[in-house]
């Protein structure tokens, strides 16, 4: 199973952080649970970290209640200081409360700790069959602007505006993000996905940026695709593929799109970078509230965000130790939670990826 092709994703995120690592020094890492599924996905990962004698300290923070007027928001300034000070953690899904006067936890993440880039790898698993069985892509996404940049007005009655903020400074970190990631991961095409033809200046710019960043990478091949015919490719042909860069919106919806072809959004992990090495991992999926609290919720898509976490730190004999066992476990095919069609809980198949270590 291991040596199968479709599961070479053994891919550092790079820049990795620069701390020396020894087994008998363990790292403090930011845990936020969540809400919904999140503490039930969050345990099953704690429990395969003891499992596997991980030597990672998790530093703990929860949602808070009440707004912290230091962040305007539900997540407090120390929970912030916490991600700050470690320079890594994992991040469960966390709804978006409803009512004003706050902003979006996860926005308020992105902005606080300037997480500039959301990388998304997504592979088809070995043993669980879909559609395709030779997805292995990433897609890189701009993280702090374009469409959701937030500034949305109405302009006149029945008339609103959304303002679509495109920088030079974030289009260029984040396509040398997406090259820096392609070499040192031994990956050899960079697709920057775009509607230029019709967001001349937005888009324009963005494909600007990414051409001058791609001339510094001869060795790597760039294209450059429109976002519909993408859309039509990935469904059709998804070994077309393998980085993709694009801005906010068109990365938030072409992920899911992938998450779909390798199984669904139980599966895929995902890796949030910022400024100063920062990594802070977290599955794909939101809080799933149809299911939460009913032990149901696979595990799979926030174990492998911990993975991510884990070769960020250059802990990659646990990081393998953990994937493979995530892998057979779902391959063996007799503990799979629900999504994957098995009636599985998840203890049980958190217990069945412990036995497989
Ligand atoms: P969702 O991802 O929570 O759920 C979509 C569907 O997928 C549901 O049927 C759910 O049961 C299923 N699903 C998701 N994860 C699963 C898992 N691990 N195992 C089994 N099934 C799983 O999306 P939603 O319902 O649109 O959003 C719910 C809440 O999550 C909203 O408040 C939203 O704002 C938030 N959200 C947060 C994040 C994040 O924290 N990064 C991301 C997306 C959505």
């Amino acid at each position: 199973i291991l040596s199968s092709p479709a599961n070479h994703h053994h891919s550092s995120l790079l820049p990795a952080l620069t701390r020396a690592f020894s087994s008998a020094t363990p790292i403090t890492a930011t845990l936020f649970p969540g809400d919904g599924i999140g503490p039930e996905i969050a345990e099953s990962v704690k429990q395969v970290f003891q499992a596997a004698d991980v030597p990672i300290e998790w530093e703990e923070h929860y949602v808070g209640t009440e707004i912290d007027p230091r962040t305007q928001s539900f997540l407090t300034w120390e929970s912030l200081e916490s991600v700050r000070r470690n320079r890594v953690g994992l991040k469960g899904p966390m709804a978006t409360p409803i009512g004003k006067g706050h902003r979006s936890l996860n926005l308020t993440l992105r902005k606080e700790l300037n997480l500039y880039a959301n990388v998304r790898p997504c592979y088809s698993l070995p043993g669980y069959k879909t559609r395709y069985d030779n997805v292995n892509l990433v897609t890189i996404r701009e993280n702090t602007e374009g469409e959701y940049s937030g500034l949305e007005h109405q302009v006149v009655r029945g008339v609103v505006e959304s303002l679509k903020i495109i920088t030079r400074a974030a289009s260029l970190r984040v396509a040398e993000y997406a090259f820096h990631y392609a070499k040192a991961n031994g990956r050899e095409r960079v697709s920057a996905i775009h509607k230029a033809n019709i967001m001349q200046k937005t888009d324009g710019l963005f494909l600007k940026c990414c051409r001058e960043v791609a001339e510094k990478y001869p060795e790597i091949t760039y294209e450059e695709v429109i976002i519909d015919n993408c859309c039509m490719m990935l469904v059709k042909n998804p070994a077309l593929f393998d980085v993709l860069v694009m801005p906010n919106l068109y990365g938030d919806i072409i992920s899911d799109l992938c998450a779909g072809l390798v199984g669904g959004l139980g599966l895929t992990p995902s890796c949030n970078i910022g400024e100063g090495g920062i990594a802070l991992a977290e599955a794909v999926h939101g809080s799933a509230p149809d299911i939460a609290g009913k032990n149901m919720a696979n595990p799979t898509a926030l174990l492998l965000s911990s993975v991510m976490m884990l070769r960020h730190l250059n802990i990659t004999d646990k990081a393998e130790r953990i994937q493979n066992a995530i892998i057979n476990t779902i391959a063996e095919g007799k503990y799979r939670t629900a999504d994957l069609g098995g009636s599985s809980s998840t203890t049980e198949f958190t217990n069945a990826i412990c036995n497989n270590l």
